[in-house]
């Protein structure tokens, strides 16, 4: 019998899987073994990418049998029924000590069951978050591995070594146990739809009110792409708009239909900021905007409806574009805020020990929001690791600040003039609440007693307590209530 060669496995050889397997063959040291349900795969990319020199298998059993021990192998399969039925596969030919890897999107919960399920045989299980799509795959993602310590000890290598890299960095760190990274990674995309819905809104009112062409608004989020917005997104969304369409002439924006699509994980952002408790108002609308996007009958039935609206005119265009930049900023900033904030509190309820700063770094380079703006992030953790909320940190609270005139002229512009600004709206309203003295919270605890005797708590003295709204409306203690 020969000796297994190979020291990685991949799983899964579609889009992402192959790159990751390219990757992964181009570092040194390593040799891959992969294997794909149904053989096609696997004959193309060993004909397409000899150079990688992967060793194909067909079974699983072969699959294992070609990894050396322990024997680790990446699944990058669709999520759900497809990465239980390939765990399930790898648990029957694998032994204690090896490891399973889930590269692919899978929802954290997911993550904890299937850990707790595979940890009882012995093998080690890592749900891995990878960003970076298939270009990331192929030259270098952002890795948010959880699992436990055991496991990283054999694996942190090899992620360090195919992950992106910034200012010297690997872009992968252990972010905690069983679903830690897949949680992380889902709010990483929750982020990433906020960033997202933002520089739309940017664009529409740069269409809408300043008058610019796509290929000007192009050169402005080129600018834009040089100061302290500098980002992937930022950089993609000046190519969108340069990009004109080849059969109509017209700018390609413009012949896109306007519904937007989505996977999941945004939603899945918002159910668990939702169950944790954590208002991520940024990210919601951003799901809700495309949810409204895409439904092409009820805008139908609308579109004649009034809009009771002003014109809104722009005398001076280049304050006005400085305007909607800073308004983008400071809605970014608190998007941000709110990510890393449901963050901390999954980290709570799942006893996880993630360093935000760590995070921060690791979102630098390979993945969708790869920012400049991360560094600060990681600053302000670093100088603060008990940092309440983001927006409250120095360098962050007064970027805001210095956007807060823009960003009241914007929203409050746009809502004058009818044009929906979901997301710069809702991070106004919430860093308002956030700062406000007195919330009308009051009023709803009073509600809340009138009709269900649900207690309030009084600014004046310890306790909790009930008025008799229907008898002579005395305020009584909670407890001799009971
Ligand atoms: P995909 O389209 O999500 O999945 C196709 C792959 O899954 C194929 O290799 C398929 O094998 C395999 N598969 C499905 N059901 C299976 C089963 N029951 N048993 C064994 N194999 C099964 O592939 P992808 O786009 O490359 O994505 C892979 C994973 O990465 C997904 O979880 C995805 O969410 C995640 N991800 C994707 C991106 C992206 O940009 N595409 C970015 C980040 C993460 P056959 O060829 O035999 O059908």
């Amino acid at each position: 019998m020969t000796q297994p060669q190979a020291n990685i496995g991949v799983v899964g050889l579609a889009v992402m899987g192959s790159n990751l397997a390219r990757n992964l063959a181009s570092r040194e040291g390593n040799t891959v073994a992969i294997f794909n349900r149904s053989y096609e795969k696997t004959a193309t990319l060993i004909e397409q990418h000899p150079e990688a020199g992967f060793i194909a298998t067909s079974t699983y059993e072969e699959f294992a049998a070609a990894l050396q021990k322990p024997r680790t192998a990446i699944i990058m399969v669709q999520a759900g029924r497809g990465t239980d039925a390939v765990i399930d596969a790898l648990t029957q030919v694998f032994e204690p000590g090896d490891i399973i890897v889930d590269g692919g999107n899978a929802l954290f919960t997911d993550t904890i069951r299937r850990e707790k399920a595979v940890r009882e045989t012995g093998i080690n299980f890592v749900g891995a978050g990878i960003s970076g799509g298939e270009e990331g795959a192929l030259k270098g993602p952002s890795i948010m591995p959880g699992g436990s310590a055991e496991a990283w000890q054999t694996l942190g290598p090899i992620l360090r070594s195919i992950a992106a890299v910034a200012e010297g960095e690997p872009c992968v760190t252990h972010v905690g146990t069983d679903g830690a990274g897949h949680f992380v990674k889902m709010i990483h995309n929750g982020i990433e739809y906020a960033d997202m819905q933002l520089i739309a809104e940017a664009y529409d009112l740069l269409r809408r009110v300043g008058g610019l062409t796509p290929a000007e608004i192009a050169e402005i989020f080129a600018e834009w792409n040089t100061g302290e917005l500098e980002s992937y997104l930022i950089e993609i969304t000046a190519e969108v708009l340069k990009q004109v369409d080849a059969t109509t002439g017209k700018p390609l924006v413009d012949v896109i239909l306007d519904q937007a699509g989505a996977k999941g994980t945004g939603a899945w952002t918002v159910q668990s900021a939702l169950d944790l408790g954590v208002p991520v108002s940024g990210i919601a609308e951003a799901v809700f905007a495309r949810s409204l996007s895409s439904k092409p009958a009820q805008r139908a039935a609308a579109r004649t409806l009034p809009a009771g609206s002003q014109e809104w005119t722009v005398d001076d265009r280049a304050a006005f574009v400085e305007d909607v930049r800073r308004a983008l900023y400071a809605s970014k900033i608190i998007a941000y805020s709110q990510g890393f904030d449901a963050i901390v509190a999954g980290a709570e309820q799942y006893d996880w020990d993630i360093k935000k700063g760590e995070i921060a770094k690791i979102w630098r380079a390979g993945c969708i929001i790869r920012a400049q703006f991360l560094n600060r992030i990681t600053e302000a953790y670093a100088a603060d690791p008990e940092l309440v909320a983001l927006v409250t940190a120095p360098y962050f609270a007064d970027a805001v600040a210095g956007a807060l005139p823009s960003w009241r002229r914007v929203v409050s512009g746009a809502a004058l003039a009818g044009i929906p600004t979901p997301t710069f709206a809702s991070s106004l309203s919430y860093y308002d609440g956030l700062r406000a003295d007195r919330l009308p919270a009051a009023l709803v605890q009073g509600q809340r007693d009138f009709f269900g005797a649900h207690t309030y708590r009084r600014i004046d003295r310890e306790g909790t307590f009930h008025t008799l709204w229907s008898g002579d409306r005395t305020e009584i203690s909670a407890a001799d209530a009971h």
